[in-house]
């Protein structure tokens, strides 16, 4: 099936993000900022797509929670048309924001192991609104540093992908309590039996 925003016209002022072919993004794919003036290329597949709880991320966007596409930095850089990007780096995390000089908007986060991760605004905006299938978020990360909590069927891993998950270890616990309660009732009723 292919994305939405290919059949759409190219809005003005922006890069065509979404050239799809048959199920995938076309690379190079070029994202530009709010103002047009900052475009970033991709010229490789992205490793991932999440929310990003985590504080780095938030204090670095502003948002509660960040949806990104991540990149390895060989995949994914500033494109020869653009504006150079601003850089601030996070005080005290090991993160940096990359961003428009012109508009503000983010273009992508360096994370703590180099890699490059792109908000999904920059997709909505190079695809008139909606992020394409196929860049969905398939998890949370980070869930344990989270502001909100949010309900959906998605893993979240309370730090890096792969690791512990939310709810797991409670669901455990649950399912212990729940026999623990079911075999006190039969004690019970076990010895109310045995009195009678
Ligand atoms: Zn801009
Ligand atoms: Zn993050």
């Amino acid at each position: 099936m292919l994305h939405k925003c290919v059949d759409a016209p190219a809005p003005p002022r922006r890069d065509t993000a979404a050239l799809a072919i048959q199920g995938s993004l076309a690379m190079p794919m070029s994202l530009s900022c709010h103002c047009g003036a900052s475009r970033i290329l991709a010229t490789g597949n992205p490793l991932m797509h999440a929310y990003c709880h985590c504080q780095g991320c938030r204090e670095l966007t502003g948002a509660s929670v960040v949806a990104t596409s991540t990149w390895r930095s060989g995949d994914l850089g500033v494109a020869p048309n653009s504006r150079p990007l601003g850089e601030y780096l996070h005080a005290t995390q090991q993160m940096s924001r990359h961003f428009c000089t012109g508009c503000g908007d983010v273009m992508f986060l360096v994370n703590a192991l180099g890699m490059r991760a792109v908000p999904h605004a920059l997709l909505e905006h190079a695809c008139q609104g909606s992020v394409p299938a196929l860049y969905a978020p398939v998890m949370h990360l980070h869930y344990a540093q989270r502001r909100v909590d949010v309900l959906d069927d998605l893993p979240k891993y309370l730090e890096r992908a792969g690791g512990p998950r939310h709810g797991v270890a409670a669901a455990m616990a649950g399912i212990v309590a729940t026999r623990a309660a079911a075999d006190a009732v039969r004690e019970r009723i076990g010895g109310d039996a045995r009195r009678a």
